[in-house]
């Protein structure tokens, strides 16, 4: 037999932790410089991601994340004609790996998210995450900075690149 630590054993001691934002369709507890984030059902998660940072001041970070997803918009930037082109993919799938920046651009939330997600075949598809829609829970984690990094299109490369 295992034995297994009662609730009540289990004691945060992060002072630093807030209250539980609940909100339409998804949930978040800030933990010191970090947002951990419940996205529920039906839910598209760049949209979440995008009012969490903005409602919260969030204009430089770090985004991590997994789940299952119903359906996902992959973006693929094509360097020579400077164009994405998008695929969408409605099936369930496990994100695999989701992993992006916060920035900020003309005074608005700049997300830049890349996922890699997995079918009932285990294969990995992937590319620039345009948006994607929650089939059962995703757990993400947003670890805010101070400050804010800006975005500048660049003609040259045909990216809203990193401004400094
Ligand atoms: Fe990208």
């Amino acid at each position: 037999m295992f034995a297994f630590a009662s609730d009540a054993e289990i004691v945060n001691t992060n002072s630093n932790s807030g209250a539980v934002m609940k909100k339409d369709g998804y949930q978040f507890k800030q933990f010191g410089n970090k947002y951990f984030v419940r996205v529920d059902k039906d839910m598209e998660i760049v949209s979440v991601l995008k009012e969490i940072c903005k409602e919260n001041g969030i204009a430089a970070g770090e985004i991590t994340g997994l789940g299952a997803i119903k359906s996902v918009t992959f973006g693929f930037f094509n360097p020579e004609t400077k164009q994405y082109t998008e695929k969408t993919f409605n099936e369930y799938m496990e994100i695999t790996s989701l992993v992006g920046n916060v920035s900020q651009k003309d005074d608005e939330v700049y997300l830049h998210l890349h996922m890699n997600a997995s079918g009932k075949d285990y294969k990995t598809i992937g590319g620039h995450l345009v948006n994607a829609v929650v089939s059962a829970t995703s757990e993400i984690i947003i670890s805010s900075e101070k400050g804010s990094v800006g975005r500048k299109f660049s003609e040259e490369i045909g990216l809203n690149l990193f401004d400094f």
